[in-house]
């Protein structure tokens, strides 16, 4: 088999560089190691920036979102039993952010690829990327028993933190910055309407915990959990007594109780992978990072990376110039950075540390009191939430 760009991962960047690649004329085949179903109903990401979603409308993926998702123009920051409203267009000069979830965006993305892109292989594992730093880059895969062989022009590694298209950049020339936090996200999805019309960030002195939803009838809602934790050891009603716990105000407000569906235990962890290219494989999207979600910016920075390879390759293709290629990694990683130290300020000034002393309570109490105060701070919560710009 053979293709112009060989994509690993069917997530929300390789369904993404298939679909903008598929509108410049450009081939590629994805290759994904699980069935469709396991993809279109992943649990995860469900805040799209301005960026991401003017993204998508352009690459005629936004028709069902701007229709079913529920645009945001703030956050709701709690503490010390207090309520802080964080007003996003006000700050940033109109930016705001899309409740839509991640199974969504890939539902849409794989319907339009089946309907009018090239072939997107399912239970279709990719098993070593070969040859990288030559003018032919290879991916053996394995698909229906067999294995072959899917010879390239550039192969873009999309399959997330566990893939192997990183496993193709020597170790001697690679660098790993990596942090992990000692604890990890209880989330649950429940069938009952919001308590609150925006997402809710409390950090209490129990631990984080956070209100969000998928729609205007179904709640997400997380709770910090030692890492390590099984979320079967946690009872429906304990989970909600401790929700009711960390959200409380001195108002009348109340969290709504409803049906469990789901619940899993999410680990944290902030990493990055330097560099993002080798010869003719890119890496992007949780392939070369990964940030705690607390900063919601997981699906972003791979939207943000695939933008940029689609961009540099349908520059070259067109005048012969292959700076932008050139250049992908350190294009990449200057946003990468900005996110990671986004994504890190929020988990340490929201989470408790096991380890944590009254000093480390205060300053986080003064940082939150700092935003809630000081527009500067409060602007610079906003311009990273609602996203670092893609150029
Ligand atoms: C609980 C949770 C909440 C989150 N919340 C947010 C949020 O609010 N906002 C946000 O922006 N981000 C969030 N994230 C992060 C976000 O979900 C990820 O950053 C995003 O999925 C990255 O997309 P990706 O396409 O790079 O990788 P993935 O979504 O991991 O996709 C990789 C794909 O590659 C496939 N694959 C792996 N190995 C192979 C192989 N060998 N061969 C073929 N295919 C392979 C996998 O099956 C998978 O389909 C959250 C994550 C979690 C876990």
């Amino acid at each position: 088999m053979r293709t112009t760009v060989g994509i690993i991962g069917a997530g929300p960047a390789g369904l993404l560089l298939a679909r903008l690649l598929h509108n410049a004329g450009i081939d590629s085949v994805v290759l994904e190691s699980r069935d469709r179903a396991y993809v279109e109903h992943r649990q995860r990401a469900g805040i799209l920036e301005q960026g991401t979603v003017d993204v998508l409308r352009e690459a005629g993926a936004g028709e069902r979102m701007d229709r079913e998702g529920l645009p945001h123009d703030g956050i709701e920051l709690r503490f010390d039993r207090r309520r802080h409203r964080v007003d996003f267009p006000a700050l940033t000069g109109g930016r705001s952010v899309m409740v839509y979830a991640q199974t969504e965006v890939c539902k849409d993305l794989i319907a339009l690829q089946l309907k009018e892109g090239g072939p997107l292989l399912f239970e279709a594992e990719a098993l070593a990327v070969e040859g990288a730093d030559t003018d032919s880059p290879r991916v053996r895969f394995r698909h229906e028993g067999r294995e072959d062989v899917l010879e390239c022009d550039y192969v873009v590694g999309c399959d997330g933190f566990w893939g192997v298209a990183r496993k193709a950049v020597p170790a001697e020339l690679a660098q790993v910055f990596a942090r992990t936090y000692p604890f990890g996200w209880l989330g649950i999805l429940a069938d009952v309407p919001p308590s609150h019309d925006e997402l809710v960030y409390a950090r209490h002195d129990r631990g984080f915990a956070l209100l969000s939803m998928r729609s205007p009838f179904v709640s997400r809602l997380y709770l910090q959990v030692p890492e390590g934790t099984d979320a079967q050891d946690w009872s429906d009603e304990e989970i909600w007594d401790e929700l009711e716990r960390r959200f409380e105000t001195d108002d009348d407000w109340r969290l709504e109780r409803g049906p469990i569906t789901q619940k899993s235990v999410t680990p944290m962890r902030s990493f990055v992978h330097e560099p993002m290219r080798h010869g003719r494989l890119f890496l992007a999207g949780d392939a070369a990072h990964i940030v705690p979600p607390t900063g919601a910016k997981g699906l972003n920075l791979a939207v943000g990376d695939v933008v940029t390879f689609a961009r540099a390759l349908i520059e070259f293709r067109a005048t012969g110039d292959a700076t932008g290629l050139d250049s992908y990694s350190e294009t990449c990683l200057r946003r990468v950075w900005q996110a990671e130290r986004f994504s890190y300020a929020m988990t340490t000034m929201l989470h408790r540390a096991p380890d944590a002393t009254p000093f480390d309570d205060r300053i986080q109490l003064a940082r939150l009191d700092r935003i809630t105060t000081a527009r500067s701070a409060e602007t610079d919560l906003a311009e990273g939430y609602t996203g670092f710009p893609l150029d």
